[in-house]
């Protein structure tokens, strides 16, 4: 078949300043942030799984000042090193959970999902995680959107998504754009019963959540899941696969589809959502990251 486009581009990629408006624990690893304010106007939600980079101001708001365009190519992102270490914002890959327009009572409101992973209290979070955990209404932030990579194109009527916890708000809001006559399976491994966020989905996606063992590999259990699914279970060869999660899982989830299930290489689409014992790689001219959606 026809190789749909790896990734949809979103129509600018203008640094889109915003404003902390909120935060709530969801769960033991779960804290949402909503942003606002600022220019979050510009925003253009996409729906799907639109991720964005998002640089925050661990430096304080000096180093978002100095944001160059373009920081998430090569050319800024050059400038952006030359931002001085401590003034220099963090700059991490995320999801947007939802998307609220300006309505006659208040603006415009984003919603991103953390994964709380380590301890902000004991120095053992990523910087990422340990802001959110801890950031106050009124903190700015600057995004860049990044688009798609979940393309409708390859389909929306029958799906199989696959994912571990930082991949639950892409799976969450690929589920809130398909039609209502969507069918399929979604595999969400978390580390904690009570990370099972349940979200809207037509009623034809099945959800498996899995829960991780404390003393298993992040993405093997999902990985596990799929391989064992019975041939009935499984939803079929012509299913639009959509993998993300910890790098090992896509990895072998993609080649089991392939080599096993007989899915089509360009019916797959993945990401290495981060890596164990890595920090978070950064733009997508320097990575494999983002690189790898398919
Ligand atoms: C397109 C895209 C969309 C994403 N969307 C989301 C999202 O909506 N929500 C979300 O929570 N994450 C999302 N992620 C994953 C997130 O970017 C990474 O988890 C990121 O590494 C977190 O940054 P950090 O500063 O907390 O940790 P880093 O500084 O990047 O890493 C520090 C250490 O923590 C480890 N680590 C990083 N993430 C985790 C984790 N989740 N669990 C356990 N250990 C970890 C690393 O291996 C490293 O050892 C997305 C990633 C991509 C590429």
């Amino acid at each position: 078949m026809a190789q749909a486009s790896r990734l949809v581009k979103p129509e600018t990629q203008e640094l889109v300043h915003a404003r902390v408006l909120r935060t709530e624990r969801l769960s033991p690893h779960w804290m949402r942030v909503t942003l606002g304010g600022g220019e979050i106007d510009r925003f253009r939600p996409m729906g799907f799984d639109q991720w964005f980079r998002i640089f925050l101001p661990l430096g304080g708001d000096e180093g978002l000042d100095r944001l160059p365009a373009k920081a998430n190519k090569l050319f800024g992102y050059l400038k952006y090193l030359r931002i001085p270490d401590g003034v220099r914002p963090v700059m991490r890959n995320y999801s947007v959970r939802q998307y609220r327009p300006a309505d006659g009572t208040r603006g415009a409101e984003l919603d991103v999902d953390f994964v709380l992973h380590g301890s902000a209290a004991e120095g053992t979070a990523g910087p990422a995680s340990r802001w959110a955990e801890t950031c106050e209404p009124g903190e700015s932030v600057v995004l860049i959107d990044e688009g798609l990579a979940f393309n409708p194109e390859r389909g929306t009527e029958r799906v199989l998504l696959i994912a571990d916890e930082t991949g639950l708000p892409a799976v969450s809001s690929i589920c809130a754009s398909l039609p209502e006559t969507a069918t399929g399976l979604a595999i969400i491994e978390i580390p904690d019963a009570a990370d099972a966020l349940d979200f809207a989905r037509p009623a034809g996606i099945d959800v498996r959540w899995i829960v991780r063992d404390a003393a298993a590999k992040p993405g093997e259990p999902a990985l596990a899941a799929l391989t064992g699914l019975s041939s009935k279970e499984f939803p079929g060869s012509d299913v639009h696969a959509y993998i993300v999660g910890e790098q090992a899982l896509p990895t072998g989830a993609r080649r089991h589809l392939i080599a096993e299930r007989g899915v089509d290489k360009n019916l797959v689409s993945f990401c290495g959502y981060w890596r164990i014992g890595a920090a978070s790689p950064t733009p997508k001219s320097q990575t494999a990251g983002a690189e790898a959606h398919a």
